[in-house]
């Protein structure tokens, strides 16, 4: 008879890994399944990134490092950080951790308290909330606005109160594919610095984005003290599976990260970091491919979608659409008649908050090719 902590039982199984285990499930039957449930970019890790690192591990770069990473890969992060992000920051205030994901949940442990609110967008990435429950806190969930291409609401004030301690910012946005206006994220600024919150403000998809530009809100008037910049190599650089990541904190908080940090995993894997050294200091030019080809793909997905009757805004970054199926049916059961009449695996728009029961997320992390299929098969459900 084993009792589970509180802090796991009040976690719920991931919704999008549901589905994504049923795709996977009927794929491993040999049906022929079109995938589109996957956060990861179908593309190979850059060579140049590959080759340092395996130069790095026979070079006998296989020993602890410290726990906030190796000091050159700080000082990238940093240089990047400071002239692409215009935040102004120093490498000591830059820790590498393993991947973006686990940088959030360590910043979660670090300042969430029992009982602490936090303002997450509604719809946000399944793993925000998880990580809030883990640390104790109370997620306060907070409506975007579907008309306007999924940015935050004007008036977020009306959701904080004495117990509110951060708001979470994720732009480019998953599942949304949203990309915050300037204003908007200077309304989020002034709050934050109006009602002393700190901001979570993950930029991992910074790199997938068309036509808008990337803007940090930690570089913004005040922000700096603030925020807690989360991004990784995952998305930009296609390294999902090498789990690099690294997150900029104020010096207030920066210690207790480190302290939390060498208690656990105690450094990122050492040879790793010297590919993460790489991607940020070498050629850039397979960022701008796959940019391109990300372009490419958005607009057959989205034009298709928009030809079947389905409302779809175009996305501005990322790699999700985000379609209202409402008119034929809740999201949930969009979903199921996609894989079960079509072989199409979608997520359901549920999994990332109420906001998204008539919607289903599609990662287009696939070939034009497999779009183009998938759209035709999905005409079937959709007439
Ligand atoms: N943040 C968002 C919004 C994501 O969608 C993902 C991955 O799907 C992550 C973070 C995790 O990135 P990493 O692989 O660096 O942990």
């Amino acid at each position: 008879n084993i009792m589970i902590s509180s802090r796991l039982a009040r976690v719920e199984e991931s919704a999008t890994m549901k589905s994504s285990k049923r795709a996977k499930d009927l794929m491993s039957r040999g049906v022929d399944v079109i995938n589109f449930t996957l956060g990861e970019p179908d593309f190979d890790t850059p060579k140049n990134i590959m080759d340092k690192t395996i130069e790095a591990m026979k070079a006998g770069e296989t020993h602890y490092s410290p726990a906030v990473g190796l000091p050159a890969l700080r000082e990238a992060i940093a240089e990047k950080l400071r002239t692409e992000n215009k935040i102004d920051t120093k490498a000591s205030n830059v820790m590498v951790t393993p991947g973006a994901k686990q940088g959030i949940f360590e910043v979660m442990m670090t300042l969430i308290d029992e009982g602490d609110e936090v303002l997450l967008m509604d719809p946000s990435w399944v793993s925000y909330d998880a990580c809030i429950q883990m640390a104790g806190g109370k997620t306060v969930w907070v409506p975007t606005d579907p008309e306007n291409k999924y940015q935050p609401l004007h008036d977020l004030s009306k959701y904080v109160t004495s117990k509110t301690k951060m708001i979470v910012v994720n732009t480019p946005c998953n599942p949304t594919g949203s990309v915050f206006d300037k204003s908007h994220l200077q309304e989020i600024a002034d709050l934050a610095n109006d009602h002393n919150l700190f901001v979570l403000s993950d930029e991992i998809y910074e790199k997938i984005i068309y036509d808008k530009k990337h803007i940090s809100i930690a570089s913004m008037d005040g922000m700096a003290d603030r925020t807690i910049t989360i991004n990784g190599f995952s998305k930009a650089y296609a390294m999902t599976g090498w789990r690099l990541g690294y997150l900029n904190a104020p010096a207030s908080v920066f210690p207790s990260l480190e302290k939390i940090q060498s208690h656990s995993i105690s450094n990122v894997t050492t040879f790793v970091q010297y590919g993460g050294i790489e991607a940020l200091t070498g050629p850039q030019d397979t960022v701008l491919n796959m940019q391109k080809e990300f372009k490419e793909r958005r607009s057959v997905l989205v034009n298709g979608l928009l030809k079947l009757g389905l409302k779809c805004a175009m996305p501005d970054g990322a790699f999700y659409a985000y379609p209202d199926v409402g008119e034929f049916g809740p999201g949930a059961r969009i979903t199921d008649r996609l894989l079960d009449e079509a072989q199409v695996a979608v997520s359901p728009g549920i999994a990332f908050g109420e906001s998204g029961k008539n919607n289903i997320r599609i990662s287009y992390a696939t070939s034009v090719d497999r779009i183009k299929e998938a759209l035709i098969r999905m005409e079937k459900v959709f007439q």
